[in-house]
This record gives structure tokens, sequence and C-alpha cells, in this order.
């Protein structure tokens, strides 16, 4: 009796109690799915990584003696759809059980469990053995309220799983936040740490994913693919991180500069949203550097916060929220995006660098998609679906379950504020003051009126007015709007007029 059990793109976690016993009967099948390629336009590593993860994942669970069934993307016997793969080979194996791994995205959670409904044989979904919390943690704490404040999950995250916690079950330090010390600006020195990240020549895997004829967009670089593809090559940039950059990581949490895209930050999400790492043992290296006194508490508890709280609460926001939480859009937002998310060829030089790393690296760090990216999309008034659309194709560490929350709901506060208290907005003040993009800019971050003003602030100011209804009641918004109050009716339709000319021709900026 011949069991299959199916392995997703992001389920390369090679720990997971399904390989600990070698099993003749078990078939473990892979594939390389147009269905999964083309649900949204990825960015060319992203497929290229989470195939080439695959790939090496297969290779060794067959060292290990494991059988192994991979359907490369150019397989004449790849459907390149799941159900159709997977009754076919049921089929061909003859097999009489069908397993899998919690799908973390709702899209193939339902299309798992709707295929197994009408399966003729026995099939059972296990669990992923990845996260701290159940699909439905979030929902059973905030049960009846209507803003979920990630800052109460955390601490509830901090004293059960007992971490950065002292002896008497306080918080370590005496505070379970430092915000207040990571918010510096980035001189220069310390210098951004050499990127340790391993390098692979992928190119022939590029040509078979081209020749296939999958689409995609930004910078393949298949022969320098520089992220970690098994758990082995995710273990050691995790040691990089901790001696080279954790140190610097509170410090300079939302710094942004022209010079350096990584800065301080982990560079991890895809290793672990792919499983190839579990949170527990990033979050668990981290406090043993505090403990041996290898990094400050400031740095290791923002670092936590990210993984421990932030992490497993937008995982649990999305679980609750879906189906619909995609389709959410509060102040009916509707603007195209700019022709230039595509290319990056803008002379804002925030959103130039910004865009532009995301482009080439598949990266961007977390205060450049919220407070550049994004920020300017909430301003602009960009239609949040595409925003979510370009987000989940663009980063390699994109998958909807973390993805959506974070752009949807913190990012463009399309949910209305669930969950965040206030929109995460600015004008050019704040850019300028955590980066040194503003400097050589061809707009002047000062000016709010003319051809040369810089967009943020028009459009700032303008996006409070446009949505005034709904915002002036949040207590969090009362010097905006004071401060709108007190300005001379003239100014505030010269800004209403610079701001609809802005709107009215994106792609110009
Ligand atoms: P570090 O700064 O080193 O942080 C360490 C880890 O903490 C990350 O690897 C990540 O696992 C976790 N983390 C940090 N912030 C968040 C957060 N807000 N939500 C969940 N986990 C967090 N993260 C994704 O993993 N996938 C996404 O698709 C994604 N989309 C985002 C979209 C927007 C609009 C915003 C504002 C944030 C998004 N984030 C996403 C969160 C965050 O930006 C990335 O996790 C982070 O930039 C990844 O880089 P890093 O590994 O160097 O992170």
């Amino acid at each position: 009796m011949t069991t299959l059990r199916l392995i997703l793109g992001d389920q390369l976690n090679p720990c997971h109690s399904w390989f600990q016993e070698q099993r003749t009967d078990v078939i473990y099948v892979m594939m390389e799915i147009r269905q999964e390629t083309d649900y949204v336009l990825h960015h060319a590593q992203k497929i290229l990584a989470i195939f080439a993860g695959m790939r090496d994942l297969a290779r060794v669970l067959k060292t290990q003696g494991h059988r192994v069934r991979y359907l490369r993307i150019d397989d004449v016997h790849n459907r390149q759809s799941l159900p159709a793969n997977l009754d076919a080979l049921i089929e061909h194996y003859e097999a009489a059980c069908f397993e899998y791994q919690a799908p973390d995205e709702y899209r193939l959670d339902q299309q798992l469990a709707t295929w197994c409904a009408q399966l003729s044989i026995e099939s059972r979904m296990v669990d992923s053995e990845h996260f701290y919390t159940a699909r439905d943690a979030a929902a059973r704490q905030f049960s009846g309220r209507k803003q979920w404040l990630m800052e109460h999950f955390y601490r509830h995250m901090r004293t059960t799983h007992d971490v950065l916690m002292d002896a008497h079950k306080k918080p370590s330090g005496g505070q379970w936040n430092f915000d207040h010390d990571n918010r510096k600006r980035w001189p220069g020195t310390p210098f951004e740490p050499e990127d340790m990240r391993p390098r692979h020549d992928h190119s022939a895997l590029w040509q078979s994913i081209v020749e296939a004829g999958v689409g995609s967009f930004g910078k393949p670089d298949a022969e320098q693919l520089a992220w970690p593809l098994n758990r082995h090559e995710a273990l050691q940039q995790l040691e990089d991180f901790i001696e080279l950059a954790l140190p610097h990581f509170g410090d300079f949490q939302d710094a942004m500069s022209a010079h350096a895209w990584r800065m301080f930050h982990s560079q991890l999400s895809f290793a672990m949203n792919t499983k190839m790492l579990s949170p527990r043992e990033v979050v668990d290296r981290a406090q043993a550097a505090y403990r041996s006194s290898a990094a400050p508490l400031p740095a290791v508890e923002g670092f936590i916060r990210q993984i421990l709280g932030w992490r497993e609460y937008v995982r649990g926001v999305y679980w609750a929220q879906m189906p619909g939480y995609d389709l959410l859009n509060a102040f009916g937002h509707d603007l195209p995006l700019p022709s230039w998310f595509w290319d990056g060829q803008t002379q804002m030089r925030c959103m130039a660098h910004a865009i532009g790393s995301s482009l080439d690296n598949a990266h961007a760090h977390h205060i450049q998609r919220l407070m550049v990216i994004g920020n300017f999309a909430l301003l602009a008034g960009l239609d949040p679906a595409q925003v979510h659309q370009w987000y989940l194709g663009v980063y390699i560490d994109a998958f909807e379950w973390v993805e959506l929350p974070n752009t949807l709901g913190m990012s463009q506060f399309a949910d209305g504020g669930m969950l965040a208290t206030k929109p995460y907005v600015s004008s050019a003040a704040y850019i300028d003051r955590m980066s040194d993009y503003c400097k050589g800019c061809y707009y002047d971050k000062k000016l709010r009126i003319g051809e040369r003003a810089c967009p943020y602030n028009a459009l700032y100011w303008d996006f409070f007015l446009r949505n005034k209804q709904q915002l002036e009641a949040n207590h969090r918004l009362g010097m905006v709007y004071r401060t709108l109050g007190r300005m001379e009716e003239a100014d505030v339709v010269a800004l209403q007029e610079q701001s609809a000319t802005w709107r009215g021709n994106l792609d110009a900026l």
C-alpha cells in the first residue's frame, strides 16, 4: 500500500518528522508547476531560488534513502497543476493514501481541501511543524476586539515561550520594548557587514524556466544567485548575521541609505518562510547571543520582536481574516501603479533606490517597504489590490500569509485600522531624518509646492484632507488635523492642486 506525501515549494524543512524514518511505502512528491509560477507575476530570483531549493531538498532526501518523485518544469509528464499531477501520480503508483503538510496560503489550503474531499482514497493533512502558534491563536486571543494590537500578542508570546524573561517572570532589562533606542540614523559607520550569503550558478535552471514560457520580472542574477538554498547554507547565514550584524540591528533597524541596501538586517526571511530554518531556532540563537553578551539587549529584543511577535501575529491575522481580506480597500483608492514600479526609473531618489533594490535583489528591508514604497502608494492613492500583487511578486520572501497583512493592513491601512492604529505615512521630513536619500535628489525635501517640490509633501497633506472623514476622529492624528486647521485657506488649496498635479501624472515623477 503506497502513500504519496506532497512537499510544497515553501516546505523545504529536512527536519520535519516525516523524514525521521525511512519508509519504502512512502513516495515524496515535489513539483515545479505553472500554477505556482503564474498566479502572480514573480521576481525571477524568487522562481529560481524556490525551484533550486526544492531540487536541493529532493537531492538530500534521495541521499538519505527516501523515495522521491520530482516533476521538473519541463518534464513531459508535468501537467502543471497540483490536482492534475496528483491525480496522475495516484493512478500511476496505485496509491492508497495521500498526505500533505498544512499549506500556509489560503489559496492552496482551499485547493487541496477541495481536491481531497473528492478523493476515493484516504487523505490527511499534517502540521508543517514550523510556527510557534496555531493558525487561530491570534483570533482566540483577540476574540471580540476591533483592534488587534501586536504588542499585546507579543508580550503574551514572550511569557508563554519564556523568551527574554528574567527569573521573576519580568521582561529582561525591565522593559518589553526598546523601540525608542532603535531609531538612529546611520552615519556610515559601523560599516555594513560584508555580504556573506552563498553564491550559486543556476543559469541552466534559469534557461529551462524561460524556455518553459514562465513570465517574470526583476534581475535573475542566475549566475550569482545569492540566496541560501538549503538548511546548511541557511544556518551559516544565521551565524554570520548573529556575529556581524545583530549587535547593530537595533540601532539602525529603521535607517536607510543609498549606499547600503542590506544595512544590519538578516535577510533570513526567505530561509524562514521556505522553512529551511525554524523561527524557534533563530529566536533561540539571538537570545543566546544576548545571554553571552555577544549582542546588546535592545538589538536582540528588536530582532526577536519581529519574529516571535510580528511574524506569528500577521499569520494569525491572515487566517482570521481570509477569505476577503485581500479585497479590502477602506479609502477606495484606485490609481494604477506608476510604470516605474517595474523599472525603478523615477527621479525620487528614495523610491529609485528602494524599488531598484527590490528589482535587483528581490529584497528591500522593512523601512524601505513601509516608509518609502508603501508610504508613497498610500499617499498617492494607489489601488491596494495592485500594490498587494506587486509586493507578492517582487520579494523573495513574499508568501501571502505574511505579505498580505503587511501590505494591505500595516502599509495601506486598507483594513480601516484593524492592524495599525494609524496610517504609516510621512512627508519628506521622516525620510530625510532616517536616510541619506534626500541629499542629491532631483526634488527638494523642504518644498511643498512647485515642479521641484518633494512629492511626498503635498501628497501627505492632501491624503489627510481627502480622508478627513475617516481619520479625523483618530486620537493619534490630532496634531495633523490641528496643523491643517491652522493653515491659510490659500495654502490648503495650493497643496490640493499640487497633489492633484502629481496624482494626475504619476508616471512622470
Ligand atoms: P529582519 O529585519 O532581519 O527581521 C528578522 C525577521 O523578522 C525577518 O526575516 C522576518 O521573518 C521577521 N519580520 C520582520 N518584520 C516582519 C513583519 N512586519 N511581519 C512579519 N515578519 C517580520 N515579510 C516577509 O517575510 N514576507 C513578505 O512578503 C513581506 N512583505 C512585506 C510587505 C510590506 C509592505 C511590509 C511593510 C513588510 C513586509 N514584510 C514581509 C516584513 C519585513 O519587511 C520583512 O520580513 C523583512 O524586510 C525581511 O528582511 P530580513 O529577513 O532582513 O528581516
